[in-house]
């Protein structure tokens, strides 16, 4: 099995054990920290029949809150932006972060799906910006190559830049406002653009030349390097929920049961480093832990892999 070259942006340890969504786990700090297009690619082409499906209860969603937008009603359109990101993570359940692994959870993230869509559907800025990515959408031709139909180079990637530019600019001020700010623990916004461009790489691959594929990704900062999985020194620890055995590596604190979807603490207690007496191990292992004895604070991954 081949997994996606990585490192750990929070502790810098390898990805060890397979992954079956397209969000990647860290199996020593258990931080959601980066995204395989490739396997979103593979959940969007798994059942044709829910993607079909889905195509078509999205053109019906969106032209209903077009015609809500048109009239100004935003009650509608809230509505119906929740029915469609609804319609979206019940279809392809592999694109829910992990990180919302509760109903309360996927309720406040629908939420804030569903609002943050009315304030840029109703803003002028975004409206704008609307019209203008439809309209560079338009202007992109096509010719058949082969069995294909491709898209013009030049044609496209002015409007992947422009998408590129206003979704950064999208994201910067969504995570810059304090409504949102469960956001920064359930979906950070590197992964969180990530995931977008995802979507849009994902639609458009199927149009472009391979030439012109590669150039996407690799402007997007999706890799397309994959290594043979590391066989590091390590135990079995069960997953409390389904049992299964998971595979922590030597100096793991969390790993990601792909069964259940969840976060599994390997071990429970550290030793401070300065007066040696125990305290627990807290969720985020990325935080400095202060010492319930001496105060001295903590890090316990970043020593790890040496950064
Ligand atoms: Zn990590
Ligand atoms: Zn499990
Ligand atoms: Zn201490």
């Amino acid at each position: 099995m081949r997994i996606k070259k990585f490192r750990c942006i929070q502790c810098g340890g390898p990805k060890i054990n397979p992954y079956s969504t397209p969000y990647i786990m860290c199996d020593f700090c258990g931080a959601f920290t980066d995204i395989d297009f490739a396997i979103g690619i593979e959940a969007w082409e798994q059942d044709k029949r829910t993607t079909l499906r889905y195509q078509m209860q999205k053109a019906d969603l969106l032209s209903r809150s077009q015609a809500a937008l048109a009239q100004g009603d935003r009650d509608a359109y809230y509505y119906l932006q929740r029915e469609y990101w609804d319609s979206y993570y019940r279809s392809f359940p592999a694109y829910l972060p992990p990180t919302i692994d509760t109903d309360e959870k996927y309720a406040v993230y629908l939420e804030v799906c569903a609002v943050s869509s009315v304030e840029s559907g109703f803003d002028p800025k975004w409206q704008k910006y609307a019209a203008h990515q439809q309209l560079l959408q338009s202007s992109v031709t096509f010719k058949q190559i082969g069995a294909q139909a491709k898209a013009d180079s030049s044609g496209f990637f002015a409007l992947a830049d422009f998408f590129v530019s206003i979704t950064r600019e999208g994201m910067r001020s969504f995570y810059e406002d304090p409504r949102y700010a469960v956001m920064h623990q359930l979906l950070p916004e590197t992964l969180h653009f990530k995931m977008k461009t995802s979507m849009f790489a994902q639609a458009w691959l199927p149009y472009l030349t391979d030439g012109d594929g590669d150039r996407l990704l690799k402007m997007l900062g999706f890799s397309n390097e994959y290594e043979e999985i590391e066989r590091l020194d390590g135990n079995t620890v069960e997953c409390p929920s389904c049992r299964c055995g998971l595979f922590a590596p030597e100096g793991s604190y969390r790993v990601f049961c792909e069964r259940c979807r969840r976060s599994v603490a390997v071990k429970s207690r550290f030793l401070c480093v300065s007066c040696g007496s125990p305290n627990n191990i807290p969720d985020r292992i990325g935080d400095a832990i202060d010492c319930g004895q001496c105060g001295i604070a903590n890090r316990l991954i970043v020593p790890y892999f040496g950064q």
